[in-house]
């Protein structure tokens, strides 16, 4: 497509191709109320997403050290006089072995399994157990070696310094989960991602050559690998979805439908009520003559009233400037 338009004209000629048209002649500045609204939006979502990726680092960092502090633990029991007999290497040799055995297991089971997703299990249970198998071995070699009560005792102490670390870490991350979670509900379920904040300016454009539109929309869920367009629209609730706003979602869809994955619906979430639009092939046939009938007023330059609606008119913020208001 050559000519590309924004999501946003769209929605304004989806209202009335005159309000579209007078749009682009009027420095209209947005409502401040509006912007305010958008912006607070903006910054929750990305202060959930930045605390989602803290809470990411803290599991990670609990885990490293409750299984760097085990494995003090034990070799510094290993190294206690008394406590690791010789005869001990045999019973870690055979655990050493199941160990292998249960890895062999998971790679036969690995090669011969089709779906992605269990393949990618079975290959991380490969992976813990030859590391299972790693660490018997160590054992196992560092048993044969002379007993260090120093060594011995400085391990303890380093294992309990760590497991502390891991506690108070662990005590965070559960603080900052529950704090997510009451965040969260807002606006995604618990298990779902923020992939996208089109409300931030930083945020990049998504552009489709394909359809010929480009826009932003507010921010999207990414959901069991779907993707989720939301569209906020502050002030009135309609008693339904307005046709123009729909017009705006389904536009979104098929940009993330290009730019992301997957996507089945999207959400227009006005201030009292949310409408989930189902992605069909009809609303998108819509979009897209709405965007050629578009052009063609674009190329013509003029647009007219295409109805007979008067509340339409008496909604319509450009209705002090136009000249075929019914209203
Ligand atoms: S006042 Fe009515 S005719 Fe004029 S732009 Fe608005 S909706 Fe269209």
């Amino acid at each position: 497509m050559d000519k590309i338009v924004s999501v946003g004209d769209l929605e304004k000629y989806a209202y009335c191709p005159l309000s579209w048209w007078l749009s682009k002649q009027e420095k209209k500045i947005d409502s401040p109320d509006g912007i305010k609204a958008h912006d607070e939006v903006g910054d929750e979502l990305e202060d959930i997403r930045k605390k989602e990726v803290k809470k990411v680092y803290y599991n990670r960092f609990v885990l490293a050290l409750a299984a760097a502090a085990s494995l003090a633990a034990v070799i510094g029991l290993i190294f206690l006089p008394g406590v690791a007999p010789k005869e001990n290497k045999y019973v870690f040799l055979a655990f050493s072995m199941l160990w292998l055995l249960n890895s062999a297991f998971f790679l036969y089971k690995a090669e011969k399994i089709s779906v992605v997703i269990l393949k990618l299990r079975y290959e991380k249970a490969i992976l813990l157990s030859s590391m299972g198998a790693i660490l018997i071995a160590l054992i196992v070699i560092l048993s044969a070696l002379p007993p260090n009560e120093d060594f011995s005792k400085f391990l303890e102490i380093l294992a309990l310094i760590w497991i502390v670390l891991a506690n108070i870490m662990f005590y965070r991350s559960i603080n900052l989960s529950e704090e997510l979670l009451i965040k969260k509900m807002k606006y995604v379920a618990s298990g779902d991602n923020i992939a996208y904040i089109g409300i931030r300016k930083e945020a990049p454009l998504l552009e489709s050559a394909r359809y010929g539109i480009r826009g932003k929309p507010d921010y999207i869920i990414e959901k069991d690998g779907e993707y989720i367009p939301v569209e906020k629209k502050t002030g009135r609730t309609p008693k339904g979805p307005l046709f123009s706003h729909i017009v705006q979602l389904i536009a979104y869809c098929m940009l993330v439908e290009e730019s992301f994955g997957k996507v089945e619906y999207g959400i227009l979430e006005y201030d009292e009520k949310k409408y989930f639009i189902n992605y069909d092939e009809n609303l998108k046939s819509t979009v897209i003559k709405l965007r050629e009938k578009m052009i063609e007023d674009m190329e013509r330059g003029v647009a007219h009233r295409n109805h007979y609606k008067k509340g339409k008119c008496l909604n319509c913020s450009r209705r002090d400037i136009c000249p075929e208001r019914l209203a």
